[in-house]
């Protein structure tokens, strides 16, 4: 995929990045990602693939911009406070890089629509604030074959993973978050920098699968500790019992805890 000559310009930062070149440029530029959640997480995932030049990038969230939320999602101006996220981020995208194909989805993600929405992306980013909506939105990664970022943060912790196919998300917090939902966030709170952190590390991997640079890990989710200055990965173990990606899908849903406990995330 060619690049212009503007194209050339815009980039020419990360284009004489060893491991990047005009290759990687160009395939960030053939690339379609699916970023599920504009809130905190998607505020530094949505500029950084946009200012990259990822060529096609599809926002879904359904809620509004708020004003308790701006703290944490700067893309957001206060006079925005009340207008559909997906469109206002779709909107600072095509003001921040003509290059880059933008659509803005108003809808949330459920088991009956995920696999409709994500397919025909490369890959798929999930910031979302609840675990039923990651959930959903990876057993369609599982199914249809699509690498999975998913990234949380809350209170000072991060997390950041990268999934294909097994171990999975759910191999990682289990079925028992299926039904949960994120109501208590407001009374956990959360800093604005953890979130973008998180987004960051996740924009980061992204670039990094889409251009070939390096080797992303998969199967390995790196736990960012805002309050000790900390980051380590841990390995996912596969479930055997895992009903997305399990071998024994006869088998009932696996009651072990996860080896850590999953934050929930911030929209
Ligand atoms: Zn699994």
């Amino acid at each position: 995929m060619m690049l212009s000559d503007e194209e050339l310009t815009r980039y020419a930062r990360q284009i004489v990045l060893p491991h990047l070149g005009g290759t990687g440029q160009q395939r960030l530029k053939a690339a379609k990602v699916a970023v599920v959640g504009a809130g905190g997480i998607g505020a530094a995932v949505i500029p950084a693939l946009a200012g990259a030049g990822v060529g096609r990038l599809t926002i879904i969230d359904p809620d509004r911009a708020d004003l308790s939320n701006l703290h944490r999602q700067p893309i957001y101006r206060s006079r925005d406070a009340g207008e559909p996220k997906a469109a206002l981020a779709a909107q600072f995208v095509r003001r921040l890089n003509p290059f880059v194909e933008v659509a803005g989805v108003e809808q949330a993600i459920v088991p009956d629509n995920a696999a409709a929405i994500l397919s025909g992306h490369d890959l798929v980013i999930d910031g979302t604030d609840n675990f039923a909506t990651r959930l959903a939105v990876s057993d369609a990664c599982v199914a249809s074959g699509l690498p999975l970022l998913s990234a949380a943060a809350a209170q000072w912790q991060g997390q950041v993973g990268l999934f294909t196919g097994r171990p999975c998300y759910r191999c990682f917090v289990g079925d028992a978050f299926d039904a949960d939902d994120c109501d208590n966030c407001a009374e956990l709170g959360v800093t604005g920098t953890l979130t973008g952190l998180a987004g960051n590390l996740a924009a980061l991997l992204a670039l990094r699968l889409l251009a070939q640079a390096g080797e992303v890990k998969t199967g390995t989710v790196h736990l960012i500790d805002g309050l000790a200055g900390t980051q380590r990965p841990i390995r996912i173990v596969a479930d055997p019992g895992c009903r997305a990606c399990g071998t024994t899908s006869s088998q009932p849903p696996s009651s072990a805890p996860p080896s850590f406990s999953p934050a929930p995330s911030y929209p």
